[in-house]
């Protein structure tokens, strides 16, 4: 299992089993106890959900991503994986949108508390990429790795298998070759597949790289992938570093950011935003929430409940009498100035992992690369 502090277990040699055994992978996971969340397709999108066969995988379809633009399009073969990222991350069921706390209860005179309980539940997580994987791993250090630890991603993120995919499309938005964050998979997973779809071969070259990884590949039907299958598997990444639709400069961005905190472009780019928050949502490792309490009419029973929240809200600064970043421009200054420049500071990494999704799904196209072009072109004037 790909438990948290095991991203340097290092893959076995590779095998190759074929597009009929994916079935034989998700029996094996659900026989060990895993409830399996995958990509399908619904409402026009590829989304991560229940799946319960590999028919109800993305088989044949991908899509196209531009700023603010998201659509299906069909794909001329059989792949179940060639798509990239879409609107979820995994954080929605690592980090879910809504964890009650506790509930109280009032018996007469006499209130009683119930901390809500860590979750039991064994996910095996099929189809993850590299980008997402180092989200999680930024996640971990933020809700497991410091003083305050959230026990119940704790609980769901030890109990995880990752079946990993390597990307054979880069989307219109991503940039992760350029924050060396993909399109590779690298470090926590269980098994890693590369997906073969072509000359009337449909496969999967294979890496392990945990015990439990190991023993699951051990029960699918398989055999050592040959020299050429290997090449073959490196040449689908190669092609998809290649085709990234943006970049993110290497070095430099977080004293960019730093020194121009006052630069006009920050009114430049608040005149457009909306202050929506999609970005915000749809972040891979953006963390943020608050808490709220409700009751029931009667005022028998109450909870309290932890939400996603963003900082593109009022509420989200209110501190009494009113909002520290009232402004749009302040706001949107501190989402990416915290993702590119302080994150270095309080958790030693940047914050973003090039997925794209905040460019894709920003109703006005708003793009975080091109922010920092923009300020970036400004200093060399
Ligand atoms: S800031 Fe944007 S590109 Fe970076 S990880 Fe978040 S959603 Fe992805
Ligand atoms: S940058 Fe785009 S997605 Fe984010 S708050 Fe502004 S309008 Fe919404």
């Amino acid at each position: 299992m790909s438990g948290i502090g095991t991203s340097s277990a290092r893959p076995d040699r590779s095998a190759i089993f074929p597009i009929e055994a994916l079935g034989t992978l998700f029996d094996a996971l659900r026989g060990r106890g895993y409830r399996l969340i995958g990509p399908t397709l619904r409402d026009g999108a590829i989304v991560y959900d229940d799946i319960a066969s590999v028919d109800e995988l993305p088989r044949g379809w991908s899509d196209e991503q531009s700023g603010g633009r998201y659509r299906l399009i069909r794909r001329g073969d059989d792949a179940v994986f060639g798509y990239a990222v879409g609107p979820h991350s995994w954080k929605r069921f690592l980090h879910p949108p809504r964890q009650r706390l506790w509930r109280a209860k009032r018996h007469g005179g006499e209130v009683q508390v119930t901390a809500e309980a860590v979750p039991e539940e064994r996910l095996a997580l099929i189809g993850i990429r590299a980008c997402d994987l180092k989200a999680i791993a930024i996640q971990d250090r933020v809700l497991t790795g410091g003083s305050y630890l959230d026990p119940y991603y704790k609980a769901r993120r030890e109990r995880i298998f990752v079946v990993a995919v390597n990307c054979s499309v880069a989307g219109g938005t991503c940039f992760c070759a350029s924050m060396q964050s993909g399109p590779k998979v690298t470090e926590t997973f269980d098994l890693a597949l590369t997906e073969l779809c072509d000359d009337g071969m449909h496969a999967f070259v294979a890496e392990a790289a945990t015990d439990e990884g190991r023993v699951v590949l051990a029960g699918l039907p398989h055999r050592p992938a040959t020299g050429d299958e290997v090449d073959a598997a490196a040449a689908v990444v190669a092609r998809t570093a290649a085709s990234m639709g943006r970049e993110m400069p290497s070095e430099g961005v977080r004293e960019l950011l730093l020194r121009n905190l006052e630069h006009p472009r920050w009114d430049e780019v608040a005149a457009r935003c909306l202050t929506c928050g999609n970005c915000t949502m749809v972040c891979p490792t953006c963390f943020c929430t608050t808490v709220e309490d409700a009751s029931d009419v009667t005022g028998v029973e109450s909870s309290r409940s932890q939400r996603w929240d963003s900082c593109f809200t009022m509420d989200f600064s209110y501190i009494h009498g009113g909002s520290v970043r009232a402004s749009p421009q302040s706001r949107y200054r501190q989402w990416m100035t915290h993702k590119l420049a302080t994150w270095f500071d309080q958790f030693g990494s940047s914050g973003c992992v090039g997925c794209g999704r905040c460019i894709t799904w920003c109703p006005v196209g708003i793009d975080i690369t091109e922010e920092v072009a923009a300020i970036r072109a400004s200093e060399a004037h």
